[in-house]
């Protein structure tokens, strides 16, 4: 595998791939890779001739109060793991290479509306930074298929989106959630987690897999959705939401529609936020 840093050396492998009539499929990430990160790579790999993967942590979708700088920056493991998981080459720019006029003096995309709730509600600017990095890296590496996890469903339809909206030529594929064996989504953050708020964790999904069997059993959205809140701080969490949508568009849904809905639950555990959702009919 190789591992270019520049724009220029991405390009010159791309584009020998391309004139061979090879098809290239992309893995964005923000390093720290694990088996969640390791199966889109895979995926990629079943698919398309070539694999890209991208290691950034990309300023701009932080908050002022987030975690950029302890953002875990793991690149010589993660090098290891990816030429292991099938890529063929590894986008390892600097900020100065995606935003050479600084993160401030930026092009900044907004995608409105999907944006409003949920995920961008909570973290404004957050999907700003999301898209306008995602829509660099897309034209930097120019693929054929990109792979986004499902374990990020708002970021998944923000892209998908901002895709269809500039009709960028790619297309997006969404990718299952892999979890540890309790349950627990696979995440960078999971290792910010006291041994105790580990084992605690794994309640995020509990209540997801809850709140899908109650909409099932045919009780009120609303109701669900604040038992979820109520059960979740009991058990020491500061939940941001616990919310029943439409899988498709992230509206809400009305009361007794039970098709094509996804749980979605932010809750903070100690200085960790942790997100999950989990898709129903
Ligand atoms: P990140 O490095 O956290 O920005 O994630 C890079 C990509 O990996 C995104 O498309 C995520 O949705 C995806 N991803 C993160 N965790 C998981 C997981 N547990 N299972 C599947 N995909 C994941």
């Amino acid at each position: 595998m190789q591992t270019v840093q520049d724009a220029a050396g991405l390009r010159a492998t791309v584009r020998g791939w391309r004139s061979q009539g090879h098809t290239v499929g992309f893995v964005p990430t923000m390093g720290n890779l694990h088996a969640g990160h390791h199966s889109l790579v895979k995926l990629a790999r079943a698919r398309t001739d070539r694999v890209v993967a991208s290691v950034f942590v990309n300023p701009t979708q932080f908050g002022p109060n987030e975690d950029f700088e302890r953002y875990p920056r793991t690149l010589a493991q993660d090098q290891a793991g990816l030429a292991e998981s099938g890529c063929d080459l590894l986008f390892a720019p600097d900020v100065a290479t995606l935003y050479p006029f600084g993160a401030a003096g930026s092009v900044s995309l907004r995608v409105p509306e999907i944006t409003d709730t949920l995920e961008g509600a909570h973290r404004p600017g957050h999907f700003d930074g999301v898209a306008t990095v995602v829509c660099k890296l897309f034209n930097l590496v120019q693929p054929d298929i990109a792979i986004f996890g499902q374990k990020d469903f708002q970021q998944l339809k923000v892209i998908e989106r901002m895709v269809r909206d500039l009709s960028l030529p790619v297309k997006v594929m969404g990718a299952p959630t892999q979890r540890a064996d309790d349950g627990l989504a696979l995440s960078s953050r999971n290792q910010y987690l006291s041994p105790q708020e580990r084992a605690e964790a794994v309640q995020i999904y509990q209540t997801l897999q809850q709140m899908r069997d109650l909409i099932a059993k045919g009780h009120a959205r609303k109701v669900v959705e604040q038992a979820a809140a109520s059960k979740l701080e009991r058990a020491g969490f500061l939940p941001d939401y616990t919310a029943i949508r439409r899988a498709d568009d992230l509206s809400e849904p009305a009361e007794g529609e039970t098709e094509g809905l996804v749980a979605l639950i932010a809750a903070r555990l100690g200085t960790t936020r942790l997100i999950d959702n989990l898709s129903f009919d």
